[in-house]
């Protein structure tokens, strides 16, 4: 039975630590519980899924009603001697996932060891790191639609998958709440440690043989020592994406910052490290009253505590106008203000 709460606190779940609260709150254990929703006088308020908070500022309280995805369980859909198919439900933790699928020895998913939040929150940006993307094990994604009032299946095509990008953060973003995730994972995982760190790390833990474990282990390793914990520094990861610019743009570039990093996607685009552009810029490290940006991750704003969510928005903003104005580059926010 779904209960409606009033004025309940969201500092528990958002990673930025924010004291905010929402009007109207329900906890969702249950897919059967969203066709009744609209049922209810607080629907009226407009609706806002929450997964984890770990990929959202909050600036204030939050009129709408705030639906809390906590639909758990995991499933074997199907299985072959390659693969096996699970569905995981959208509440899931993502880390606990991953650690179910690395112990059981299912693998395309090691290398998104750690990333915080929710299985139904996973295929919205396409989550990545370490040279691996959630698109690649992902079969199909179960949501509701709340204009058209039905259960829809969207195929791994009808996603529309891109760097940190997909249709759910587009045409489709605030009208599906997604309830499940089908993934497809390899029996016989080929392992991939190509990215920067993760070798130098298994070299440093003396892995004699690779296992999805020690990939894991090494992927957390690296992610614990470089990156602000949430629990300590309230923070959102990456604010911004990382720029694609023109192949041709980046060789201009060049010539007056011959250090430029960039990985090249294509014969005509590359990928510029926005936390590069960032420290150019003089932010790295940055730090007023109680917000800032982190001294090892320029990537990363963080809320030293007690920050208003506005204060962090507005520096933000300055951050993007000031790598605009120095390299006529607009970074694009990942994090959703709210
Ligand atoms: P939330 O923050 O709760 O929500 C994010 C957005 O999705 C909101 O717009 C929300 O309305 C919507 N939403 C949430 N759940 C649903 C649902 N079930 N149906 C429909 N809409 C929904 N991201 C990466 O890609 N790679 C990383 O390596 C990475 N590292 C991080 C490290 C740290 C320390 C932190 C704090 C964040 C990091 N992130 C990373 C960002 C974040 O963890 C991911 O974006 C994650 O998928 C967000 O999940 P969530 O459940 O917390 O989503
Ligand atoms: P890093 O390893 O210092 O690398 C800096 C940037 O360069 C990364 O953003 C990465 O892009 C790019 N890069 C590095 N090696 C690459 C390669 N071999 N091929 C292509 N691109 C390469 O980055 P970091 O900050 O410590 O983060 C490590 C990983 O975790 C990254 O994949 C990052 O995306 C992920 N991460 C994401 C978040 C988030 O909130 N989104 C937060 C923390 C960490 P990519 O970002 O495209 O990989």
């Amino acid at each position: 039975m779904l209960q409606i709460q009033k004025d309940v606190s969201l500092l528990p779940l958002n990673t930025f630590g924010m004291k905010v609260s929402a009007a109207y709150f329900s906890a969702i254990a249950d897919e059967s519980e969203i066709p009744d929703l609209y049922k209810e006088p607080a629907f009226a308020n407009g609706l806002f899924l929450l997964g984890g908070g770990s990929n959202i500022l909050f600036t204030g309280n939050v009129q709408q009603w705030v639906l809390h995805n906590r639909i758990k369980g995991i499933a074997v859909c199907k299985e072959d001697d390659q693969h096996i198919w699970l569905r995981a439900g959208g509440g899931e933790i993502w880390h606990d996932f991953v650690c179910y699928c690395v112990q059981r020895g299912y693998g395309g998913i090691e290398n998104l060891s750690l990333i915080p939040g929710t299985v139904g929150a996973a295929p919205i940006q396409n989550i990545g790191a370490y040279g691996a993307e959630v698109r690649t094990v992902i079969e199909e994604v179960r949501a509701w639609h709340f204009e058209e009032k039905k259960f829809l299946v969207f195929s791994n095509a009808a996603c529309c998958f891109g760097y940190r990008d997909s249709v759910f953060k587009r045409a489709l973003k605030e009208k599906v709440l997604i309830s499940s995730v089908v993934f497809r994972l390899d029996k016989n995982p080929v392992f991939n440690i190509s990215y920067g760190g993760i070798k130098a790390e298994l070299e440093q833990m003396k892995v004699a043989k690779l296992s999805l474990e020690n990939i894991s282990q090494a992927v957390m390793r690296i992610r614990s020592a470089k990156l602000p914990d949430p629990k300590k520094t309230g923070n959102a990861g990456s604010f911004f994406k990382n720029p694609e610019i023109t192949t041709a743009y980046f060789e201009k570039l060049q010539l007056t910052w011959p250090g430029i990093p960039g990985y090249r996607l294509s014969g005509t685009s590359v990928k510029i490290p926005a936390a590069w552009l960032i420290e150019q810029c003089g932010w790295k490290g940055f730090r007023q009253d109680n917000y800032g940006v982190h001294p090892n991750q320029p990537l990363v704003l963080v809320n030293y505590g007690n920050a208003e969510g506005a204060a962090i928005a507005r520096l933000s903003r300055q951050i993007r106008e000031s790598v605009q104005d120095k390299f006529a580059i607009d970074l694009e926010t990942e994090v959703r203000i709210y």
